[in-house]
């Protein structure tokens, strides 16, 4: 039998066993948050860890720890095969949970081999039920898709299905409640994210961001009352609530409204290779070099642990001195 693996902590006691793997940095289509409209910057694709690379890099987490990990881009479905990465990443020794955030719209295609390759937590997201509002948002016309994505994967088996939408001010007003209806109806919970400064053309402001507050007494008002749910997972980053009804429950991503970084567990690996721990960090450390150079397993051990080591407090949305991260999120992975 294997020794158990040593802990990632950090230097204020946090323990590290979430692993997020960005896939890819390209998307098929363009939510005004994340891309830009036009011109968006890839990385090239020689730059692109392949598989096999994430992989390993995956392994050699798991050694340290890590048992949970989340697939995400960009648009991680854009990615060819992305049954073969979930199926490599789900063998692993340690990793008891895997888990997909998509834009939904190529799920209907893929559902089925991503079933058969063993995943089954999927994070759809969707920020509204409006063909017209909809395109405004993504800049594509594909919300039809993305609807029968989420139909076929309930068909399927899949859950926890989580829908993902993100909460900004002035525009998603409309969708609040009727999405939580459609959530309800599903037995799916729906998360609302506030809007974070990570977008590609610097629109935000704290002033556009729809709080989890002013989005409860909405469903409270126009569903029905809502009560607190404490999480069995404690370092879970999500507020949870359920309709008194008992039929349902919402989940909120506070990062502005209610940081969660004080129980921050989670790593980050971008699609071209670069360790950060955290999503608003201002550094990255490169993995692709090491895991490209002939580097030994414990040479990278060592690296993760430098990078959790040197991993600050927390980010400073909320204050003057906050300054937003050079990549954006698609280029990051949200
Ligand atoms: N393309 C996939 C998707 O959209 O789910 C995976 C990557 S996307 C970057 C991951 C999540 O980030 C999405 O669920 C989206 O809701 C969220 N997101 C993107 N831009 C955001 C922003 N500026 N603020 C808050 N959440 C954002
Ligand atoms: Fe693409 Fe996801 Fe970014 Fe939307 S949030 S542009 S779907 S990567």
């Amino acid at each position: 039998m294997n020794a158990p693996p040593a802990k990632l902590l950090d230097t204020f006691g946090r323990l590290h066993d979430n692993l997020r793997v960005s896939v890819t940095d390209r998307c098929n289509i363009r939510c005004y948050y994340c891309m830009p409209e036009k011109d968006a910057q890839y990385v090239p694709h020689a730059e692109i860890l392949r598989y096999e690379e994430i992989e390993r890099f995956a392994r050699i987490a798991a050694s340290l720890g890590v048992t949970k990990i989340r697939v995400t881009g960009g648009e991680p479905l854009v990615r060819r095969d992305l049954h073969v990465l979930v199926r490599k990443l789900g063998a692993i020794e340690g990793i008891s949970d895997i888990a997909v955030t998509t834009n939904g719209v190529l799920l209907a295609e893929q559902a089925q081999a991503l079933y058969d390759a063993g995943l089954r937590r999927l994070n759809v997201h969707l920020d509204t039920l409006d063909r017209e509002r909809f395109r405004l948002i993504t800049r594509r016309d594909e919300l039809h898709r993305v609807l029968a994505g989420i139909d076929k994967a309930l068909e399927l088996g899949f859950g926890p299905l989580k829908i993902n939408a993100v909460a900004v001010k002035d525009l998603v007003e409309p969708d609040i409640v009727p999405l939580a209806r459609f959530a309800r109806e599903r037995g799916v919970e729906v998360r609302y994210i506030e809007f974070m400064p990570l977008d590609a053309q610097g629109l935000w402001d704290k002033g556009k961001v729809l709080l989890a507050g002013g989005i409860l007494e909405m469903l409270g008002e126009g569903i029905g009352p809502l009560e607190a749910v404490p999480d069995p997972d404690p370092r879970a980053p999500a507020l949870q609530y359920r309709f008194v009804d008992g039929k349902g429950s919402i989940g909120f991503i506070a990062s502005v409204s209610r940081p969660f970084c004080l129980n921050c567990n989670r790593i980050r690996l971008t699609s071209d290779g670069q360790l950060r721990y955290c999503l608003f960090a201002m550094e990255e450390t490169d993995v692709k070099g090491l895991l490209r150079g002939g580097a030994s397993d414990e040479d990278i051990r060592q690296l993760v642990r430098g990078v959790v080591e040197r991993k600050w407090l927390g980010h400073e949305i909320n204050t003057a001195r906050f300054v937003a991260p050079p990549r954006p999120m698609y280029a990051i992975g949200g």
